[in-house]
């Protein structure tokens, strides 16, 4: 058995900064990483344009080193406005301390480039687009970001881990946790053949760990709550389209009360020249996207997500489930992969085929299935997308066209959040942070949580 002061599960950015701020402040203590996925190196999706999601087991686009961070275009929100729920949790002021912790951790890891730290700009709020979506019942919400690109962002974390493997810190790739116990005052955590004793857990298995988060939870009778979900589509058009947003406040995220229903849609994860990519959890595959900081990788395209909340009330207690079994429809009907349709098609209720799909003037930077997104999303969140795209249209004119892309699904389940005290702490010695706490939905916010923990540990 190896014996550890502290057992960080999970390799994401939450665990990196955990790992981070504890050898910072005690460089004498023993910290391990048991991360389930590979190496940054090693991470290699399969998937391309031409020939879509490979259904690995492992999904290297969402784990492995860095997370599901890693091969994100990184878009760093510096405020609590949205990406989760820690200002609520720990108070606006205590959050944006660490948020901003976070995003000097970050940029003490760039690369020196001419002297300086190669680390991006900020793009700030801009009054003029708040003013014109509120004109058109829409809410900007308003934010600072940093867009670090896939690149740039892939950089830092390589130059993160190493940082950690100088301190000391013990790494270990292809390390899928399966079992954690109490013996005594120590925790005992098994993976294949390993076992390691440990004064103090950290549960950070991001979103895709919600089911470990949820098992661990009734096996130690830690309480939950129950959070809501979101599901919908990722949305592509010509780049052009968003052109006055993007270029002024880089990312919108834009908040819709529907036409028909008055129901919460959000728009959100706008990746400016970026591509529409496919993941997989645990065998589900949804859509998603990211961009490139490099301006030779930009596509034609943005695209962004739509999605629609839904707060379940009793007695229905699984909402994961429910996002997973539509999720799963649109894979049976796409053939093993998520469906993309022209808006065009949607609204004249017909599907989109190959013929019409290579007629489309926005080009598709994912090998999706042609198909019809209306046989999979129920009528209400669908009448919701829709109702968002014509208002929408408002304020970017040209996002309700023919040829505007809907891929189909995208979700977002945070459904489970554990109770906690107010370093997450769910248990002697045992906490749980990041995506997988129903708490954060985002790097930065989830970057924090693992330096309060750290902080909470090395007191
Ligand atoms: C394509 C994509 C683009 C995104 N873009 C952005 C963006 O631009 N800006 C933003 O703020 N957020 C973005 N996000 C969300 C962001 O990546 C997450 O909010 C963030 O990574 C959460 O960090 P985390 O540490 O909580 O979990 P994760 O990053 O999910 O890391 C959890 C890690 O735990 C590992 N793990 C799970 N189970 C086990 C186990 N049993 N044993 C061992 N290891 C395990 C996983 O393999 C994973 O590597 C994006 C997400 C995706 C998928």
């Amino acid at each position: 058995m190896e014996k550890y002061d502290v057992c960080i599960i999970g390799a994401g950015i939450g665990g990196l900064m955990a790992a981070y701020r504890i050898k910072q402040r005690k460089p004498h203590a023993s910290v391990i990483i048991c991360e389930k996925g590979m190496t940054l190196e090693n991470r290699k999706c399969p998937a391309s344009a031409t020939q879509g999601c490979a259904h690995c087991k492992i999904c290297a686009v969402t784990n492995g080193y860095g997370g599901a961070g890693a091969r994100s275009d990184g878009k760093l929100n510096i405020g609590t406005a949205y990406g989760g729920i820690l200002g609520n949790e720990i108070g606006e002021n205590e959050a944006m301390k660490y948020i901003r912790q976070v995003d000097d951790a970050l940029c003490g890891f760039a690369d020196f480039i001419d002297g300086k730290r190669d680390y991006p700009e900020m793009y700030r709020s801009n009054e003029d687009l708040k003013l014109k979506c509120l004109q058109n019942n829409l809410r900007l919400l308003d934010m600072d970001v940093r867009h670090l690109g896939t690149d740039r962002n892939l950089n830092i974390l390589k130059n993160l881990v190493r940082g950690l493997d100088e301190m000391g810190v013990d790494m270990r790739s292809g390390c899928e946790v399966e079992k954690i116990e109490k013996d005594g005052e120590k925790w005992i955590v098994s993976s294949d053949g390993l076992e390691i004793e440990s004064g103090k857990i950290v549960i950070a298995v991001g979103r895709g760990g919600a089911g470990f988060v949820s098992r661990f939870c009734r096996e130690f009778n830690v309480k939950m709550k129950s959070n809501a979900v979101d599901i919908g589509v990722r949305v592509e058009m010509k780049d052009m389209i968003w052109r006055e947003f993007s270029s002024r406040i880089y990312e919108p995220k834009i908040l819709c009360r529907t036409k028909t229903f008055e129901d919460k849609t959000r728009m959100f994860c706008f990746n400016q020249g970026g591509i529409v990519s496919a993941e997989n959890n645990n065998g589900v595959i949804t859509a998603n996207g990211h961009s490139y900081a490099d301006k030779d990788k930009k596509t034609e395209n943005c695209n962004f997500a739509i999605l629609s909340s839904i707060n379940f009330t009793e007695p229905f207690n699984k909402p994961t489930e429910y996002v997973e079994s539509i999720s799963r429809l649109a894979n049976s009907i796409g053939n093993g992969n998520v469906l993309v349709q022209r808006f065009g098609d949607l609204v004249r209720g017909r599907r989109t085929n190959d013929h019409r799909l290579g007629q489309n003037t926005v080009i598709p930077t994912l090998k999706a299935t042609p198909g019809d997104i209306s046989l999979v999303l129920p009528h209400r969140i669908l009448t919701n997308i829709i109702d968002t795209i014509y208002a929408l249209d408002k304020v970017a004119p040209g996002t309700a066209n023919d040829d505007t892309l809907l891929y189909g699904c995208e979700a977002k389940y945070y459904s489970i959040r554990p109770e906690h005290t107010s370093a997450f702490e769910v248990l002697d010695g045992a906490y749980i942070i990041g995506d997988c706490s129903g708490i954060t939905r985002g790097l930065s916010q989830a970057g924090a949580m693992g330096l309060i923990v750290a902080d909470d540990i090395t007191k």
